[in-house]
């Protein structure tokens, strides 16, 4: 116990040295990275890690979120403080003794969910009960969360946070290169006939077969594949839950594959127009990208408009 809180005195000191060097040249990502990696000093696990969740809470927690560059992670106050939530305890040792996983992380012998060291104190040893494997990694946060996209969500960020060594991913590209014809209206919502009642979920863009096709963020391949109604298809999902589905397409980029990183404008496929019925079906419409967005809160995911965004792209992009 008193090694580690003379070692936690001895990393505090160094990272408000650090800091103070920083700030002549002020970068917020390698500041917060900075709070990350002495979590990581302390407890083994990779700071990517700890960067990734807390990407991902705050993701979940934007409402009633105002602090924007500090620790978004908030953990339930049943897993804080176990069997009595209610009393609330605040020495880590009773929180221990009712199944509690609140730690202290500071050293000052209270461990509490609002003190950010102690939040990460506590993530780091959640983390590391299990062991510091991947595999590892993906239990403890399948235990925590109890649900596979927040899992996934969280190990994809932590692969871009890891790749690049930044946590800010702000460039976005229109979907297709502007030197080539295309056009689009804004038909989110509208009723379509193919498959029952469903409303459009996104905005086409029609292009001439073969157009290539570019992922409008940085992120990752979580889906790639037929599907009756949107053909071949694939999904990229960016740090802020968001997920891009790009449909109709004649062909995949070479190579790409789910679980592969892709940058904002690299291509992923070409314009067709595949779909609306079995593997292989084309040419029952004229050649489009259906392009989608959803937007996930950590209990549903919904579809909202991605017509605003593409103006945006399409006016920001070179
Ligand atoms: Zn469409």
């Amino acid at each position: 116990m008193l090694c580690r809180v003379s070692l936690l005195f001895i990393l505090s000191m160094m990272l408000t040295s650090t800091i103070a060097h920083a700030e002549e040249n002020v970068d917020n990502d390698s500041l917060e990275i900075l709070r990350f990696k002495q979590a990581e000093a302390i407890s083994l696990v990779p700071w990517y890690y700890y960067a990734a969740i807390n990407q991902y809470e705050a993701n979940i927690h934007t409402e009633n979120d105002e602090k924007k560059d500090n620790i978004h992670i908030q953990i339930p106050e049943k897993k804080w403080y176990g069997f009595l939530p209610e009393h609330k305890p605040t020495a880590p040792e009773i929180l221990e003794w009712f199944n509690g996983i609140g730690k202290d992380g500071d050293g000052d012998g209270i461990a509490d969910p609002n003190n950010e060291s102690d939040v990460l104190y506590t993530i780091g040893s959640l983390l590391t009960k299990y062991g510091q494997s991947e595999q590892d990694i993906k239990k403890a946060l399948w235990d925590f969360y109890q649900r596979e996209l927040s899992v996934l969500s969280i190990m994809n960020y932590a692969k871009l946070f890891q790749k690049y060594k930044q946590i800010s991913f702000e460039q976005n590209a229109f979907p297709v290169p502007k030197t080539y014809n295309y056009s689009y209206r804004n038909t989110w919502g509208d009723a379509r006939g193919f498959g029952g009642r469903r409303i459009h979920e996104g905005t086409d863009i029609f292009a001439g077969y073969g157009t290539p096709v570019r992922s409008t963020t940085y992120g990752v391949v979580e889906l790639k594949g037929w599907n009756k109604y949107g053909g071949w298809r694939i999904g990229i999902r960016d740090i802020h839950n968001r997920y891009h589905y790009y449909a109709h397409l004649n062909g995949f980029a070479e190579g790409i594959e789910v679980g592969d990183i892709v940058e904002a404008g690299q291509t992923i496929g070409s314009v067709g127009s595949t779909g609306y019925g079995p593997p292989g079906t084309s040419g029952k419409f004229p050649p489009h990208l259906h392009y989608g967005m959803y937007k996930d809160n950590g209990n549903t995911e919904w579809s909202f408009d991605p017509y605003p965004y593409l103006k945006r792209w399409e006016k920001s992009d070179l």
